[in-house]
């Protein structure tokens, strides 16, 4: 029986997602304090999983600092959840320097900066994502069925009991998968597209068009697109920009 439903929490940079897809190897950007840091529940358990119909499924890590929450609200609908997901060393307003300077300065450790934010790319339509992406993407959280990622995801409560409260999640599926270790049971659970949790400030703006997104982020869309589509993305470019415009007339 379904009785919730589950959906991010509402609030600026609750999805976390650069903490999975932009972290460097080695995680370096946490410096020497690496080894000392508290380990977040993420890691316990959570991957994140791009998928696309033409695009190979991959799998992120997350930063091992990464906290993953589960609460429970009341809705005028009945009971709900929330997922949250916030760095463990500082919390919301404090984050390490140099994931705190993402998305908006041009040298923070991101190996793929200056760039929009994922999610920003997530949220966009779909005539910029396929550009850039060459297809429209999918995330999900994968989160293991296993006691001790259980318990310490959803404080207050027994594993069973939160096993108990995700299978009765309309949103929520059951899959088996061997992501290099073991092979395991994992909650699945796509990550919505809600721009309340998008962080955007001046230098950082939500993408509305493929126009202004190039406008903004030229070096690193052409790098993409060069990548893609070799000496024709040009072409590619401006089909985009055409197809843009002519939305906005109708
Ligand atoms: S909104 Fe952007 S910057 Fe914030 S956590 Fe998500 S991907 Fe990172
Ligand atoms: S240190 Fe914090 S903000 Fe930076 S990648 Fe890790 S969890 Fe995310």
């Amino acid at each position: 029986m379904n009785i919730y439903s589950i959906n991010l929490a509402d609030d600026i940079c609750a999805d976390g997602i650069c903490c999975f897809m932009s972290i460097p190897k080695e995680q370096n950007h946490l410096g020497m304090w690496k080894s000392f840091l508290k380990r977040g529940t993420a890691s316990y358990g959570v991957k994140l999983l791009y998928t696309a119909l033409e695009a190979k499924d991959i799998v992120y890590r997350p930063c091992r600092c990464l906290n993953f929450y589960l609460k429970e609200v009341d809705t005028p609908n009945g009971p709900a959840l929330r997922v949250l997901l916030r760095c463990g060393i500082f919390g919301k307003n404090c984050r390490p320097y140099t994931c705190k300077a993402f998305p908006d300065k041009a040298d923070s450790f991101m190996h793929d900066v200056p760039a929009p934010c994922i999610y920003n790319e997530y949220l966009a339509h779909e005539n910029y994502v396929k550009l850039k992406h060459k297809h429209i993407f999918t995330l999900f959280y994968a989160i293991k069925d296993d006691h001790t990622l259980l318990r310490k995801i959803f404080p207050g409560y027994t594993a069973e009991e939160v096993r108990k409260k995700l299978s009765q999640c309309s949103e929520v599926g059951k899959m088996s998968a061997i992501w290099n270790e073991k092979p395991s049971e994992y909650f699945i659970l796509e990550v919505s597209k809600v721009s309340s949790v998008l962080y955007i400030s001046e230098a950082h703006p939500k993408i509305t068009g493929v126009k202004q997104a190039y406008r903004l982020w030229q070096g690193h869309i052409e790098t993409w697109l060069e990548r893609h589509y070799g000496s024709t993305w040009q072409d590619y470019l401006t089909r985009a920009i055409e197809q843009d415009d002519r939305k906005k007339i109708h």
